[in-house]
């Protein structure tokens, strides 16, 4: 769904020469409030856009999951769904953590500030670029935008119930290939497009119940089935993130859940595997500037007591 990025905080500018800004010299937070740094004539300047309330919380995935996680380390519930926010467009969060997964927030007044989470075996850190030379929005550690073409889910923290491969049929006990990602969802819950497309279709078949199917740039097609409402119309034009639909429980379907589909030039392919690449990337001098950002961030100890960040 279409949210509003959350607001910008109070933006201190530091002037910070390049040459000053050694890594030994930022480990803690003392960092953040360093009185500005006269430039020398030939280090290229870097206008550090620094929050001056940063805190880090460091923490482990409890079998309940990120959301009871989160919950229970006090943290904001809202920042719950500005970390899925800051990932949804590259990677789903949900269908790669698991118990035990060491993850790290960095946030200000209950504003998402940088994440770190293990993807793969890699950590994959993000952080809000907040300066003047490119779009205000999370970036990963090599500069590139959180943004995509195609989110990686088309429902908010939907439980996976079934993840595209083989498997065996629950109605018939006969192996077979599941084409897509089953998400545990309510009836009624909205389902959005997961990238601006076209409407290809929209029908109702007595496997698939009420479908969409939409046509993306670039030969892309997702599809939504099981749905209980249709809001869109075959040749509709739909923006990313819109909601087309309410899930539901209608044709060859076990209980509520909604059934999604990616295929690329016909081809089925896995949403979870699949990691779509950026759209947007940060100029060299940002680049640095976010990557100097990061590095006062890795550096930082973990603040959080638990307490005071309600
Ligand atoms: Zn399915």
């Amino acid at each position: 769904m279409v949210r509003a990025s959350a607001s910008t905080a109070t933006r201190s500018l530091f002037l910070v020469a390049l040459a000053s800004c050694a890594p030994e010299r930022v480990h803690d937070r003392a960092a953040f409030v360093l009185p500005a740094v006269k430039a020398t004539a030939t280090a290229p300047l870097v206008v550090h856009d620094v929050p001056t309330q940063v805190a880090r919380a460091d923490l482990t995935i409890a079998p309940s999951g990120l959301v009871e996680t989160m919950r229970d380390a006090d943290l904001p519930v809202s920042l719950v769904d500005e970390v899925d926010d800051a990932f949804v467009w590259r990677v789903d969060l949900f269908a790669h953590l698991r118990a035990g997964d060491a993850f790290s927030v960095w946030h200000r007044d209950g504003t998402l500030v940088a994440a770190s989470v293990p993807i793969r075996g890699d950590a994959f850190m993000v952080a809000r670029y907040d300066g003047d030379l490119a779009p205000v929005g999370f970036y990963d550690k090599d500069g590139l935008g959180m943004t995509s073409a195609l989110r990686s889910r088309p429902v908010d923290l939907g439980r996976i119930t079934s993840r595209f491969g083989q498997r065996f049929d629950v109605f018939t006990g006969a192996a077979g290939f599941h084409r897509g990602v089953d998400y545990g969802v309510a009836v009624g819950t909205p389902v959005v497009a997961v990238g601006a497309a076209r409407v290809k279709s929209v029908g109702r078949s007595t496997s698939a119940g009420n479908f969409i199917k939409l046509a993306h740039a670039g030969g892309y097609e997702s599809a939504y089935l099981h749905l209980d409402r249709i809001d869109v119309a075959k040749g509709d034009i739909v923006g990313a993130n819109v909601v087309i639909a309410r899930s539901g429980n209608t044709g060859r379907s076990t209980g509520p859940h909604l059934h999604y589909e990616l295929r690329l030039a016909g081809i089925a392919l896995d949403p979870l595997a699949t990691m779509p690449s950026s759209t947007v990337a940060l100029g060299p001098l940002a680049r640095r500037e976010h990557l100097a950002f990061i590095k006062q961030l890795q550096q930082m100890e973990d603040t959080h007591d638990g307490r005071t960040h309600r």
